[in-house]
């Protein structure tokens, strides 16, 4: 097919192909080398252009995982200092960190509701933005003390971040097993640290929690849900 001209009544059909390998890419990290990756139309023709040197790029598939060197333990540590930092302040002890896939730091932060009196400083969201502007985000890991909230999951989503570590998920389930239906490579540590520090903290502090958690101390309408 790599090379041949069609008449542009194909180009649906090959448009179509292409969207379907991209989702699957992003979804898996895999590639499927057998399908085209671009057409361009002039004039009543359609040029296929098929992924290069599909034999190499399948090598390197078998080859390398682009997380599999990463540590999550020691990724976690990050984003748990984060978390210290939080309580320290008389926050929400949440942190988090975002990474290139080769353990490089991105950026890391914590939740910063109650420091910022801005109920949209979540971890995540605290780390993904001091990690500034990043051109590729599928090769970024976001490592989070406590599994992420939907809107920290939709900022994932979003920018396609590759990869998460989740350091608990025992006090709090967010849009973890929507991320791995996606695509996404989740790690769940069930770190006993994360879990005592958001244990004892929800102990001490039920009405912040449930601010955080978005659950209303008189509930009038059904909350979407909060959490950081
Ligand atoms: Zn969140």
């Amino acid at each position: 097919m790599c090379g041949q001209n069609m008449r542009i009544g194909a180009v649906e059909m090959m448009l179509e192909n292409i969207s379907q390998t991209q989702r699957h890419r992003r979804g898996s990290h895999h590639r499927n080398d057998d399908m085209p990756v671009a057409a361009a139309v002039q004039g009543d023709e359609v040029s296929v252009v098929c992924e290069p040197n599909r034999r190499q790029a399948r090598s390197m598939d078998i080859r390398t995982d682009p997380f599999a060197d990463l540590d999550p333990m020691a990724l976690l540590d990050t984003a748990f200092r984060q978390a210290q930092l939080g309580l320290a302040e008389g926050g929400i002890p949440i942190g988090a960190a975002l990474f290139r896939a080769d353990g490089t730091l991105l950026g890391e932060g914590r939740n910063r509701r109650i420091q910022h009196d801005d109920p949209s400083v979540h971890g995540e969201t605290d780390a993904f933005r001091a990690a500034g502007r990043q051109r590729d985000y599928s090769s970024t890991v976001m490592v989070t003390t406590l599994a992420p909230c939907w809107y920290c999951s939709g900022l994932i989503r979003q920018f396609g971040i590759g990869a998460v570590i989740i350091g608990e998920n025992r006090t709090f389930s967010g849009g973890q097993d929507w991320l791995a239906d996606l695509g996404v490579a989740v790690t769940i540590v069930d770190d006993s640290r994360c879990v005592a520090m958001m244990t004892d903290f929800i102990a001490a502090h039920p009405a912040v929690w449930n601010e955080d958690i978005g659950v209303a101390d008189t509930p009038i309408v059904k909350s979407a849900g909060g959490r950081a």
